[in-house]
């Protein structure tokens, strides 16, 4: 039985962060109000890849599918969280996704969580965000996976550490190969493992990409006696923390005494999204 529904999205809103490559600034403005026409409607101006959003193929392939021509089983379905914390600039390698979490497998969503999505809207250096290697996207590529999603602006380098004639890789890897792309998702306090995903861009006619609210629930629900998550200790700063059971959902705690897990229920841990 899977657990309840989370949201893996970020806000949409005037301000938002969005990519140095792109000039056009996300913009909401109440159009209608209460007081003047009896109803509120909000005008809004976004380009299709910003926020919380799925690349279409036709994003980097000229005469590739569009987002309303994805099919929808391409982003919804079972897959796995991989926890690999970076910071900024940090690469992602295949040994990286081998070690963050459960086995990856053909036909797979697989989400990256760098700890980056805590800083959308927070730090001024969101933008310099982690990103994949070439390998690492052949890796993805090479073991069938349908969709790849990363907590931050994009897989590929940083903008502000690519150079003249920089042509996107990551993305040309992944697309051309047929893996669909989610950018700034919300990762943070969701627990490595399998899990159900959907990620249902909206249906703009012929677009390169749109806005997807994210969402997942875990595909367990019963834990071991002792969850090893859990363990007192574990944060080498000498911080207590651990995972814990709250409103139906794996959360991680920090700081505090660390009791263990009162009565043992919850989602099982799977061996293979032991930490490293
Ligand atoms: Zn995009």
């Amino acid at each position: 039985m899977a657990g309840r529904w989370i949201d893996l999205s970020q806000p949409f809103y005037t301000g938002m962060p969005h990519s140095k490559a792109l000039q056009c600034a996300p913009c909401f403005e109440v159009v209608y109000t209460h007081a003047e026409h009896g109803f509120q409607a909000t005008q809004y101006t976004l380009l299709t890849h910003v926020g919380t959003h799925v690349d279409a193929p036709l994003h980097f392939l000229p005469g590739m599918r569009a987002i309303d021509e994805v099919p929808l089983d391409r982003v919804a379905g079972v897959g796995v969280l991989l926890d690999i914390p970076r910071p900024a600039f940090g690469e992602i390698g295949p040994k990286d996704l081998e070690r963050g979490g459960p086995v990856v497998g053909p036909g797979d969503i697989v989400m990256i969580r760098t700890g980056y999505g805590a800083k959308y809207g927070a730090a001024d250096d969101y933008l310099d965000h982690p990103h994949l290697t070439d390998d690492a996207a052949t890796w993805l590529a090479d073991r069938g996976v349908k969709l790849v999603g990363v907590d931050f602006n994009s897989p590929d380098k940083a903008h502000a550490l690519r150079g003249p004639g920089f042509r996107w890789p990551v993305h040309h890897i992944l697309l051309e190969r047929n893996v669909l792309i989610v950018e700034h998702l919300n990762l943070e306090g969701v627990r490595p493992g399998r899990m159900e995903f959907c990620c249902f861009p909206l249906k703009f006619r012929g677009a390169d990409g749109a806005p997807a609210r994210v969402v997942a629930r875990p595909l367990e629900e019963r834990a071991p006696a002792r969850d090893p998550w859990r363990s007192p200790g574990r944060d080498p700063g000498g911080i207590v923390c651990g995972w814990g059971w709250w409103d139906g959902w794996w959360v991680l705690e920090g700081g505090g005494a660390d009791e263990g897990v009162p009565g043992g229920e919850g989602p099982a841990a799977l061996p293979s999204s032991e930490p490293p």
